[in-house]
């Protein structure tokens, strides 16, 4: 068997294990979202080298929700450096809900970028003079790191403005602390805007694999994001990435990763591969249920977790050139 094919199969092992897992629920607080096929179900990986190895409905798009959190904090270092983007914003785990209206008590600063206070906040700092201009600067950074054109979903958008009021809320409780300006409503939007891209396991497992490529999307060998800052996204990914879940995360999977509650999770294997899953039935804490289980499976059948003794930093690669 030769190496390549040993991934695939490991893919199609992982995921035949877990399609008939129908635990969980798509999520419904935006009402657009509760549109998903509960039991879709895709898994991609993409190598540093730019190989892509993919099962089930892996071209199936659906929105990126809280995904683009760890990009949208990468452009927010870009544009404004490390410490102008931590004067808004802690590095710190909550260790509560994505959507929990609480601030660091001392600084008023939302916890991390991962959830919603620090993904609004950051997105006030990204916004660009118009509405149109900023979420456009967005969405040409997704799509080089995707490698392909993308889109919105309207509908997800217009659902999400309508009914994001807790979002609202927290976005007035910032501007009260003085950590976004006064434009609430065209930060909203710029964050809103993030949330619904479209995207499928191919575009998400390549985004992933940028990062883990040093900030160079591993097709197009186009420099995406400014290596200096893809280290504090990899490292806020590790300790904060997965709700209120993180803790677990790390010490099961050992891995920076990201989900969303439109279903998607991201997973990166640092200078060798990204791994995206797409299933929308979530947990009681917003992440996919099997897209949990198939990174846990992944991350331990492929020797993946960051601390893994028999990890020491180019295994996967070695293995993959072996052939
Ligand atoms: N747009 C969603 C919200 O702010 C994203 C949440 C998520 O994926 O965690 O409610």
């Amino acid at each position: 068997m030769t190496t390549t094919s040993h991934i695939q199969d490991a893919l199609q092992t992982v995921y035949e294990k877990y399609k008939d897992v129908h635990d969980g629920e798509v999520a419904t607080y935006i009402p657009e979202l509760a549109k998903a096929k509960p039991d879709d179900f895709g898994i991609c990986l993409a190598t540093v080298d730019g190989q892509v190895f993919s099962v089930g409905d892996w071209q199936q798009e659906f929105t990126i929700q809280s995904i683009c959190k760890p990009f949208a904090f990468l452009m927010a270092l870009e544009e404004c450096g490390r410490e102008a983007v931590l004067q808004k914003v802690c590095v710190e785990p909550s260790g509560d809900a994505f959507n929990s209206i609480e601030l660091e008590p001392k600084t008023m600063r939302p916890f991390n970028p991962m959830i919603n206070a620090g993904a609004i906040a950051i997105a006030s700092m990204i916004k660009k003079s118009s509405r149109e201009e900023g979420v456009q600067a967005y969405v040409d950074k997704m799509q080089m790191a995707a490698g392909r054109t993308l889109d919105f979903d309207d509908a997800v958008l217009a659902s999400e403005t309508a009914t994001g009021n807790r979002n609202r809320a927290i976005a007035y409780l910032m501007l009260n602390f003085g950590i976004i300006d006064a434009a609430v409503d065209h930060a909203l939007h710029q964050y809103f805007s993030q949330c619904s891209l479209l995207v499928n396991c191919a575009d998400l497992a390549m985004m992933a694999a940028t990062l883990a490529n040093m900030g160079i999307n591993p097709v197009t060998r186009n420099q995406v994001f400014e290596l200096e800052y893809v280290k504090d996204v990899l490292a806020v990914m590790f300790t904060c990435g997965l709700y209120d879940y993180a803790g677990e995360w790390a010490y099961r999977v050992g891995l920076p990763a990201k989900s969303g509650v439109g279903g998607g999770i991201i997973a990166v294997v640092n200078r060798q591969l990204g791994i995206a899953v797409y299933s929308p039935r979530l947990d009681p804490k917003g992440n996919s249920v099997r897209g949990i289980g198939v990174c846990k499976e992944l991350a331990l059948h492929l020797g993946l977790h960051a601390f893994e003794f028999t990890n020491v930093g180019s295994s996967f690669m070695q293995w993959l050139s072996a052939d």
